[in-house]
């Protein structure tokens, strides 16, 4: 007998939407069909939305070392909470951060314990590690992060040009993806010192250190370099619908470039971070109404490839300083995606779920090469979100599961709220809940096969 049936609900596939039954069984979709026999479990689905998982490929759960900060174990609740089933941690703000071997064994193990959803693990590109890189990619590393300018923490140096060169050559070589942090170092670095050293340290003084310039000047250098090299670019958490354009260019030149941007560019603008302060500064940091228009078209037409959170959390006091330029850069909006993407995209600007789930899920296994992940398909995993499309809320503080419960997001009107998270056939989050022991499990592009217990 079939071990669980999720009955009647209306299933985003990659073939489109359709009111199906899926059947599950060993944790893989059976079947995907109107009318299924009987099984063990079920799950009524009816008046659902079932989308895939989500795969946010750019968290920063920061374990281990800095869970004061924020932890897996926390981090995949809040993830859960809003539908995701798999999270790719970046190589910092762990401590150590994940720049060899010996810190990524470390960091696996960790995790394994601690994370309710799977996980794949970024490694990093900083000066003097090169030699470290193959073996990162022998133990499945997603791909490398590199920073074209200051990360904010010492221990995670900035790439200067050969480091990057030299690093990406090796990535090229070894078949994976380098992501970078696109920002021109000189140009704001100066722009800032400039600012800070005539005591102008306000919310409007950080922004104006920041311009939009200088992330077009970075895609456009990380291009070239990425051009020469032949790596796979990556360019995370693109702000501005100009580094959108600037990436385009390169791809229209045949290097291989994806985009990501981040729930908060899509939702906010440098006007709500002047109102909201702290809690919404990151780097880039916000952009102004123009710009955010201008990513709204290019991911309404198909060329932007990914959304991730880039949950960045800290400490609330590294969130308090008169002084914006010292105050610690990152939004904490992990449980956000998804409703960012259903309210502000799908209510408000028509885009359809299928374009959610290829943003969220689809994409993100294709390009990291996660078998049996990212969409609802016979043989696939049955990571699956049930969602109802119908009902809206207000984002509450007690309803976040991260650690500290800071977030932009609170106060926010919102729509289609997450019923149930399965991992793998098994429910992890339901009903406002999480109902599941940690069962998360290492993922990389190399783990074609089914994996045993
Ligand atoms: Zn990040």
């Amino acid at each position: 007998m079939t071990e669980l049936v999720i009955r009647g609900g209306n299933v985003i596939t990659p073939q489109g939407a359709v009111i199906a039954d899926i059947a599950v069984d060993e944790g893989r979709i059976s079947a995907v069909a109107p009318e299924l026999p009987g099984a063990a479990r079920e799950i009524d689905a009816h008046g659902l939305t079932v989308l895939p998982g989500l795969i946010d490929i750019h968290v920063h759960f920061n374990e281990p070392g800095r869970t004061d900060w924020e932890g897996s174990a926390t981090g995949s609740h809040a993830l859960a909470a809003s539908g995701g089933t798999v999270f790719f941690d970046m190589p910092l703000n762990s401590s150590p951060c994940t720049v060899g071997p010996v810190e990524f064994d470390q960091k696996r193990t960790v995790l394994e314990r601690s994370s309710i959803t799977d996980f794949g693990l970024w490694g990093g590109i900083v000066p003097g590690n090169r030699g470290a890189l193959a073996e990162l990619a022998a133990r499945g590393v997603i791909g490398f992060k590199a920073f074209m300018a200051d990360s904010g923490l010492p221990e995670f140096p900035r790439c200067d040009d050969r480091t990057l060169y030299e690093g990406m050559r090796e990535a090229a070589r070894l078949q994976l993806p380098v992501a970078v942090h696109a920002e021109d170092e000189e140009l704001i670095s100066k722009l800032a010192s400039g600012a800070i050293s005539v005591g102008r340290t306000g919310i409007r003084d950080f922004l104006d250190s920041r311009p939009v310039t200088a992330e077009v000047m970075a895609i456009q250098r990380a291009s070239k370099l990425a051009a020469e090299t032949r790596v796979k670019l990556h360019i995370v958490h693109v702000s501005s619908g100009s580094g959108v354009a600037a990436a385009l260019e390169a791809r229209a030149r045949g290097v291989d470039i994806s985009i990501e941007t981040c729930p908060h560019y899509l939702f906010f603008t440098e006007e709500d971070m002047e109102r909201i302060g702290a809690l919404a500064k990151c780097a880039p940091p916000l952009r102004n109404a123009s710009e955010r228009q201008d990513l709204w078209t290019a991911l309404m037409h198909d060329q932007v490839d990914v959304v991730a959170s880039d949950h960045s959390p800290a400490p609330p006091e590294m969130k308090r300083d008169a002084n914006f330029f010292r105050v610690w850069g990152g939004i904490a909006g992990v449980q956000s995606t998804l409703a960012v993407l259903l309210a502000a995209g799908h209510r408000d600007r028509g885009l359809p779920l299928p374009r959610v789930a290829e943003l969220t899920a689809a994409w993100p296994a294709r390009r990291f090469g996660l078998a049996h992940k990212g969409g609802i398909a016979v043989n696939n995993e049955a990571d699956l979100v049930l969602v109802d499309v119908s009902a809206s809320y207000k984002l509450r503080e007690y309803s976040l599961l991260q650690r500290h419960r800071m977030s932009p997001y609170i106060g926010k009107d919102f729509f289609g709220v997450v019923r149930q998270t399965l991992l793998r056939g098994q429910s992890i989050f339901a009903e406002g809940k999480i109902v599941a022991a940690s069962m998360g499990r290492f993922v990389s592009a190399t783990d074609n096969e089914p994996r045993t217990v």
